[in-house]
């Protein structure tokens, strides 16, 4: 029905964000959701959680070694924070791309972190970085059944024929 343009993996692509503890504290998780929302992804997970130290060991290990990883740790288990799973075409590249720069000061005016975060130890959001990055958070984040598969109504006009 999308005349063989993209095929629905192309489509189904994921990606895992987390709106992180200082966002929630600033209220900022509406914020951050619409922007995706309205970009045409589509919302197939949501939950609010507090993160403990084994997720995070797991969500970071690329960084456990890192001398900023305690730091990284008090932050991310400060509060509650917000795991999303989106979908859609070219998610992990769009979202990473909507996310901004990891150095706060280098973030595009009009990226996530680039409206709202001054530092990178209060970034505001994560955005996996690769497909596989994403698959391996997504099973760290959810369970299966978390995921929800949906059609959304305005799929033709999001893509085009
Ligand atoms: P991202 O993919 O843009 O989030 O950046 P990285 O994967 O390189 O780092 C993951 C997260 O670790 C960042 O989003 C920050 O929250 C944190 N982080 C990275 N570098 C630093 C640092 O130098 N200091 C502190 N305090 N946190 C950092
Ligand atoms: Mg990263």
């Amino acid at each position: 029905w999308l005349c063989g343009v993209l095929a629905p993996p192309e489509l189904q692509e994921k990606t895992l964000v987390l709106v992180k503890p200082d966002a929630v504290q600033r209220r900022l998780v509406g914020n951050v959701i619409q922007r995706f929302e309205r970009r045409g992804f589509k919302l197939v997970a949501m939950k609010l959680l507090q993160a403990d130290q084994g997720l995070l060991d797991k969500h970071y290990q690329q960084l456990r070694q890192k001398p900023f990883y305690p730091a990284l740790l008090a932050y991310m288990t400060s509060g509650p924070l917000v795991a999303m799973v989106w979908e859609g075409y070219n998610v992990v590249r769009s979202t990473r791309a909507m996310v901004g720069d990891t150095d706060s000061a280098a973030a595009a005016a009009g990226t996530i972190r680039g409206d709202f975060s001054m530092h990178v130890s209060r970034n505001v959001v994560h955005a996996s970085d690769s497909v596989e990055t994403a698959r391996r958070e997504i099973g760290f984040w959810f369970q299966r059944d978390e995921l929800v598969a949906w059609e959304s109504g305005d799929q033709d006009y999001t893509y085009g024929p």
